[in-house]
């Protein structure tokens, strides 16, 4: 295919660096010493990514084995030890957190270890402190500390959590975006442009439209006007696909973005080929096929009939494991 943009940088190949919390790598770094390598899935992820783990809690100098802490509420969220509430370290991992995140514009993901009151996303348990000191019955609505600085630092790096990585779909939706992410950084550093932006939305608009309807009609208003202020444009502009990426497609998106890619196809397909594939993609939208289906028979008609256009769009291929990632949705 010609390059509709001739010098448009391309997609990094895997591997991709990824941050991790060190534990998931089995690094023995946990309060009681062990690691946590089992509640990653490696093997479903196999060389999409090399890993850098951090452990924040080893980060700010407590040992290993240590005592463990939690989040507890006290004049805001506070990490301090189980047994000795006066130990604090929030301000230490807050810290240790806002060192790091410069240091890591080069990853295209980080994933965090669930529950942990450095480490957790969400749903961390936070203990409300009693006025004798002791606390009360945990909720789980607490972020840790070094995730919470670092979704705070790095709002459009894709986050995600080990134990939800074990759902296929999740699993899927993160890779997509930390390829689509590591795409844009790489444009970023090979210079931005006009013409650049403007293809790479091109190029990312139906797997946006996938995932969110409102995140791709917002592109398409931000790119509208790009005659001033092309770097603040850029800077919303990852930040509205990020956000949007963010949403799994239901099949109700991806129906929707088939049936446009298949109007690209309407004059050079005959009637039964066009039926078949409308057939398939209402079979798809109804959940008695899966996603793989109306793809490979798109594909198939596309290899026929190839349109540059639709086969630049990262929707048929948003990540190098495709079929494998692809396969249950
Ligand atoms: S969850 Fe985070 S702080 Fe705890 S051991 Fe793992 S990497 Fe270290």
């Amino acid at each position: 295919m010609a390059d509709a943009v001739p010098d448009f940088p391309a997609r990094p190949d895997p591997p991709l660096p990824l941050g991790i919390s060190d534990c998931l790598l089995g690094h023995e770094v946990r309060y009681d010493g062990s690691g946590a390598r089992s509640s990653f899935p490696h093997a479903a992820l196999e060389g999409l990514y090399t890993f850098e783990g951090f452990c924040p809690e080893v980060g700010i100098g407590m040992p290993v084995p240590r005592p463990p802490i939690r989040l507890v509420e006290r004049a805001g969220i506070r990490a301090v030890g189980v047994k000795d509430s006066e130990a604090d370290y929030t301000d230490a991992l807050a810290g240790y957190a806002r060192e790091t995140a410069p240091t890591l514009g080069h990853l295209a993901g980080y994933v965090l270890m669930k529950s942990s009151p450095s480490c957790g996303l969400e749903r961390v348990k936070v203990y409300p402190e009693l006025d004798d000191g002791t606390v009360g019955a945990p909720s789980r609505r607490g972020t840790g500390i070094f995730a919470g600085v670092l979704a705070e630092m790095l709002p459009d790096l894709p986050l995600e959590e080990c134990g939800r990585l074990n759902d296929e779909v999740l699993r899927e939706n993160f890779v997509t975006r930390t390829f689509a992410y590591a795409h844009w950084q790489t444009l970023i550093r090979e210079g931005l442009t006009a013409a650049r932006l403007i293809e790479f939305h091109s190029r990312y608009k139906y797997l946006l439209m996938a995932h969110s309807v409102p995140a791709y009609q917002q592109t398409g208003r931000l790119l509208a006007n790009l005659k001033s202020d092309l770097p603040g444009i850029a800077g919303r502009y990852i930040s509205l696909l990020m956000q949007g990426l963010a949403r799994p497609a239901s099949r109700g998106g991806h129906a929707n973005v088939l049936a446009h890619l298949q109007g690209y196809l309407k004059r050079v397909l005959d009637a039964p080929s066009r039926q078949e594939l409308a057939e398939l993609i209402s079979a798809y939208r109804r959940g008695e096929q899966p996603l793989l289906a109306p793809l490979a028979v798109l594909r198939h008609h596309l290899g026929r009939h190839p349109d540059t256009y639709v086969l630049y769009q990262t929707y048929l291929d948003p990540h190098p494991s495709t079929a494998a990632l692809r396969r249950r949705l």
